[in-house]
């Protein structure tokens, strides 16, 4: 199994976060190691890939939140485990609670506090993104926990990168321009970069902040795309929490 681990938090005892990828699973291509109950896979299939996903990760079995994901801006404080329907971000200050968001595409962001001891998740595609949900996440921290942005750390997951990211005019004019890209007559979105923003602009010094150089569209061997594989495609899981 390939697991992503962001070398960001490493300095930070407790903090881990990791990231699955399509291999390792149980499931018929092309859902490989999916980790989605929504996407027509079997559910027992998903239930073993997320078995072998929280062992390689060495997560114990009921310490999972899941977002449930509706392309919102919104983002719940949470103290238990589940699901939490109608939120796109999650943030925790309790140990050995595991923070997750589904996706193949959208960037997944994870934030963390090693000095308050809190750790966030944020689920965004372009709508999220374009609602500035990462940027409320920081917002979350600071007012909630007391967070001061030069402590974050931050890492912006594999995601659909500007190389592939088409999308439409009607999409794009909405966004920065620096963001966009044309080529060839078409027109391709950064939504890294559009994350990465948000989270310098709350004052995050760029030492802090990791972004991966995977895309996931076209690096097929070793990840899930929406864009590339449509309906059939499987889900990663982002993951971020503190060990006891
Ligand atoms: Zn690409």
């Amino acid at each position: 199994m390939t697991l992503i681990e962001p070398s960001i938090f490493k300095a930070f005892s407790g903090i881990r976060c990791f990231l699955s990828t399509r291999s390792g699973g149980v499931s018929p291509e092309p859902f490989g190691l999916n980790l989605s109950f929504h996407v027509g896979d079997s559910p027992a299939n998903v239930e073993e890939n997320r078995r072998r996903f929280l062992e390689e990760a060495r997560i114990p079995a009921g310490c999972l939140v899941v977002a449930g994901q509706c392309h919102s801006d919104r983002v719940a404080c949470v103290r238990a485990p589940g699901v939490v329907d109608g939120t796109d971000g999650l943030v925790t200050d309790k140990e050995n609670l595991w923070l997750a968001v589904s996706v193949a595409d959208c960037v997944p962001v994870f934030l963390a506090d090693p000095q308050r001891r809190v750790v966030a998740v944020v689920h965004a595609g372009w709508r999220g993104s374009l609602g500035r949900i990462t940027g409320k996440a920081i917002g979350i921290l600071s007012t909630t926990f007391g967070s001061v942005p030069e402590d974050l750390f931050v890492y912006i997951g594999p995601s659909a990168g500007p190389c592939c990211y088409e999308v439409g005019r009607e999409v794009a004019e909405r966004f920065d321009r620096g963001v966009v890209g044309e080529r060839g007559g078409k027109t391709f979105l950064d939504l890294k970069l559009e994350n990465y923003r948000q989270v310098h602009a709350a004052g995050v010094p760029a030492s802090n902040i990791e972004t991966s150089p995977d895309c996931t569209i076209h690096q097929s061997d070793l990840f899930h795309s929406y864009r590339r594989d449509g309906k059939r495609s499987g889900r990663m899981m982002g993951v971020i929490g503190m060990r006891q």
